[in-house]
């Protein structure tokens, strides 16, 4: 759905009818959102009887809602052999069942942008993943601004911000401003999109007391909406804009990638972790001349990832799998797409066990000499 910066409309949300929002919601549609479990913050699809461990305050989840438009595994067809009439046998196949309508629900702005990078990877050129398109379709991305970045956040080191909108059709902007994490007793609501426009004028948001800007408050939205956008991000103030693309053009063959890779674990939490990490496998599960054909998350620093069915590997070393992972981010898709493959969400940084992130290569590329 085409996105504008103008919105579309602009509501009010109290706080406490959150839960009423999303119950009502949860009745039509598959509802993910961030949720505490055991301690940790994490993006669950959620039923009607969770929608009370909703938690707005972290703005780092441990895993992203990419999930959410790209299921970990997903069934992509049923086979079953069957008689064709004339005594020998033909194959029956059914595309899979299509899913209810989701929300995907406080997702952070980076989280939001994500989805939409990796949607041009799937959705725009020569080919068109169908299945991803059809999810895409069905989906309605709630966005929220984040008040008090965390220190691993460096959104702003690309097109982004705190405020920012793209991939969202909805984003809350806490009523009471940036600064502090509690964000005041509502949001504003601003819908980017007309599935947006639709979202908040549906009958959920109705039955969650969702309504009008109270007449007067409009400047005073517009003015939260803008410190939203000019917020700065901890490790984005450090890092700066990311400008490496062209650096890494002269050091493909460098011995950086030996010298960095020697510590990387090949644990995947990585790739799992982060929104713009897409590569999946397809493999089938079956018996009796019956399976279904899936897909899944596939990580590109495993050691089988590229190894064929011959027994070649053209990335054999952690060297040359650690050099794939940044520069994809950081030189193939920014030549071929005009924008880096990163969104600054600080996952990689909270989360490699061995500190080998993003923002730490392109700290050390910027020094490099080719
Ligand atoms: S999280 Fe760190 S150690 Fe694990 S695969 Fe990624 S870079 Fe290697
Ligand atoms: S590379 Fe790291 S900071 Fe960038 S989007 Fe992935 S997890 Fe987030």
């Amino acid at each position: 759905m085409a996105q504008s910066p103008v919105p579309k409309a602009t509501r009010l949300v109290k706080k406490a009818g959150l839960g009423a929002w999303l119950t009502a919601l949860a009745a039509d549609n598959n509802v993910m959102a961030p949720v505490t479990v055991d301690g940790k913050p994490l993006f669950r699809w959620i039923g009607a009887g969770e929608v009370g461990q909703l938690d707005l305050a972290a703005v780092h989840t441990v895993n992203s809602p990419k999930g959410g438009v790209m299921p970990q595994t997903e069934p992509m067809l049923t086979y079953s052999a069957v008689q064709d009439g004339s005594g020998g046998k033909t194959l029956d196949i059914k595309p899979a069942a299509e899913d209810r309508p989701a929300v995907l629900f406080g997702v952070r702005p980076c989280d939001a942008a994500a989805i939409d990078l990796v949607g041009k990877v799937y959705l725009t050129g020569e080919f068109t993943d169908e299945q991803y398109q059809a999810r895409r379709d069905r989906t309605t991305v709630v966005a929220i601004a984040c008040a008090a970045p965390a220190k691993a956040c460096f959104c702003t080191s690309f097109d982004l911000s705190p405020g920012a909108v793209r991939g969202a059709d909805v984003v809350l902007y806490g009523r009471s401003g940036p600064g502090s994490v509690a964000e005041g007793d509502a949001y504003y609501a601003i819908a980017y999109t007309e599935r947006g426009e639709a979202f908040l004028g549906g009958a959920a948001a109705k039955a969650a007391g969702v309504s009008d800007l109270p007449a007067g408050e409009a400047d005073k939205l517009e003015k939260i909406v803008a410190a939203f956008r000019g917020l700065a991000t901890p490790l984005g103030k450090k890092l700066g804009k990311v400008d490496v693309a062209d650096k890494l053009e002269s050091l493909f063959e460098s011995a950086y990638w030996e010298k960095v890779s020697s510590r990387c674990l090949s644990c995947a939490t990585c790739t799992f972790v982060c929104p713009t990490c897409y590569c999946f496998g397809v493999a089938d599960t079956g018996a009796g001349g019956q399976g279904v054909r899936f897909r899944y998350w596939d990580f590109c620093k495993s050691p089988q990832f590229m190894l064929m069915a011959g027994g070649h590997d053209p990335r054999p070393a952690k060297k040359n799998r650690t050099r794939q992972r940044f520069l994809h981010k950081l030189n193939y898709h920014h030549n071929r797409c005009g924008e880096y493959l990163c969104v600054g969400c600080g996952r990689c940084v909270e989360s490699c066990p061995v500190g080998l992130h993003l923002p730490l290569v392109v700290s050390d590329v910027r020094g490099l000499q080719p």
